[in-house]
């Protein structure tokens, strides 16, 4: 895979897609990328554990290896471009969402059995569509200690079927709390079991992952279980939406990059008609622009993750530049991808048909593109465009 990139990314990058190659590829031929067969995550953290990669990701402080955002961007990339669709599972998950549990008690009960993969947390911040901003009123709970009502209707909870904790963003009324008159957003860890908490039916997204809604009818939440502050919860919850949607783009790159691939295989290879696609001029001029854009994209995703790494005043500007560019270039290149491939990427289970899948999807998740425009043009204002 050349690069352009900095001789140690560059290593980084044909160690993973060696290991791929070598470990993944044998392991999950055959096996349906959306029904896995149950193990085969753990099968796949133990091989790259052994091969030195799984804890690329995690914090020094949790026993990974901390890599910056350069590094894990490069992996992530390599990752996707590898086209195995289980490659992402080597690099560890992390505690997502709950990775903000940080006083010694929470870090305990909350963080430290996540982390571990014993349990497990989902995110609810999307409220259900027509439903009521969902609200935590201070109130005693049974036994007089001191808690929460949550009430409101939280949408799409990737996850949600399988996780024991919901950590839900929830308002806090003015003057409902001594210690926080103003009120504001609070994060809260509801059990999935808690009284007055109702999942809904869990629906599968176009791109394989489910989701679920969950209903919370006065659901009684300690205050032990409030993570920050009331009135941080929001920021608290999106302080970390830079490096998922650095991510994303990542990814989005890396499947743009593997894309290019099949088809210069596809157009190179022979055809029906004697005459190979890519001696085609049109054929050509589609091929190139799919290369060209990927590469633009490429070019914006590493300088975004140099801005993040540096903690640049302009990096969360330029992530959201690299997040819409770089998942509207893998819509667009995939589209082509399928056209030149023709009838056969259409089939349900191709690799390509997939992709397409993971595409659209990939365009709305962590920020639809529409937000991070005004994201964006709001940043530039403030700062000026000199910044970039
Ligand atoms: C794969 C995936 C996983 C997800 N996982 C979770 C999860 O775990 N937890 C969770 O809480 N949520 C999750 N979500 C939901 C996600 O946060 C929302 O889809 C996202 O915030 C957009 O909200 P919405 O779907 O309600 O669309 P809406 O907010 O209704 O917006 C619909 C569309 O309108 C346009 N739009 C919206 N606002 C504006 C604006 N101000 N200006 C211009 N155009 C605009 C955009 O095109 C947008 O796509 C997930 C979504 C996806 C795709």
């Amino acid at each position: 895979m050349n690069s352009g990139l900095p001789d140690d990314l560059a290593d980084l990058q044909e160690r993973l897609l060696a290991f791929v190659a070598a470990e993944l590829d044998p392991l999950t031929r055959g096996v349906d990328p959306e029904a896995p067969p149950r193990g085969l995550r753990g099968e796949i953290a133990q091989r790259s554990e052994a091969a030195g990669f799984y804890r690329l990701s995690l914090p020094v402080a949790d026993g990974g290896l901390g890599a910056g955002a350069l590094r894990i961007t490069a992996a992530r990339e390599a990752l996707a471009c590898s086209g195995n669709p289980f490659a992402s599972l080597a690099l560890a998950h992390g505690p997502g969402i709950m990775r903000l549990a940080d006083n010694d008690a929470q870090r305990e009960e909350l963080y430290a059995p996540v982390l571990a993969g014993q349990r497990s947390a989902a995110f609810g911040f999307t409220e259900a569509p027509g439903a009521q901003r969902t609200q935590a009123v201070p109130c005693r709970l049974a036994g007089g200690q001191p808690g929460f009502a949550v009430t409101g209707k939280k949408a799409f909870v990737t996850g949600g079927d399988s996780a024991d904790w919901i950590v839900v963003v929830a308002n806090v009324p003015p003057n409902s709390h001594a210690e926080a008159e103003a009120g504001g957003t609070a994060l809260l860890v509801v059990d999935r079991d808690a009284p007055g908490a109702e999942q809904g039916p869990v629906g599968a997204s176009i791109d394989g992952a489910t989701h679920c809604s969950f209903t919370f009818t006065e659901t009684p939440v300690p205050q032990t279980r409030l993570l920050g502050r009331i009135g941080d919860g929001l920021p608290r919850a999106l302080a970390n939406i830079d490096q998922m949607r650095l991510r994303v783009a990542a990814e989005a790159v890396g499947l743009s990059r593997w894309a290019n691939r099949a088809t210069l295989k596809r157009i190179e290879g022979p055809h029906r008609t004697g005459t190979a696609l890519a001696e085609r001029e049109q054929v050509q001029a589609i091929f190139a622009d799919m290369v060209s854009e990927t590469y633009q994209a490429r070019a914006t995703l590493y300088r975004a993750a140099e801005a993040l790494e540096l903690n640049a005043p302009s990096a969360a500007t330029e992530v959201a530049i690299a997040k819409s560019t770089a998942t509207e270039t893998l819509g667009r290149v995939v589209d082509r991808a399928i056209q030149l491939h023709g009838a056969q990427a259409l089939l349900r289970g191709h690799p390509l048909e997939r992709t397409l899948r993971v595409a659209r999807s990939l365009r709305i998740a962590e920020g639809p593109t529409e937000l991070l425009r005004l994201t964006i043009t709001r940043q530039v204002r403030a700062a000026g465009v000199e910044g970039l």
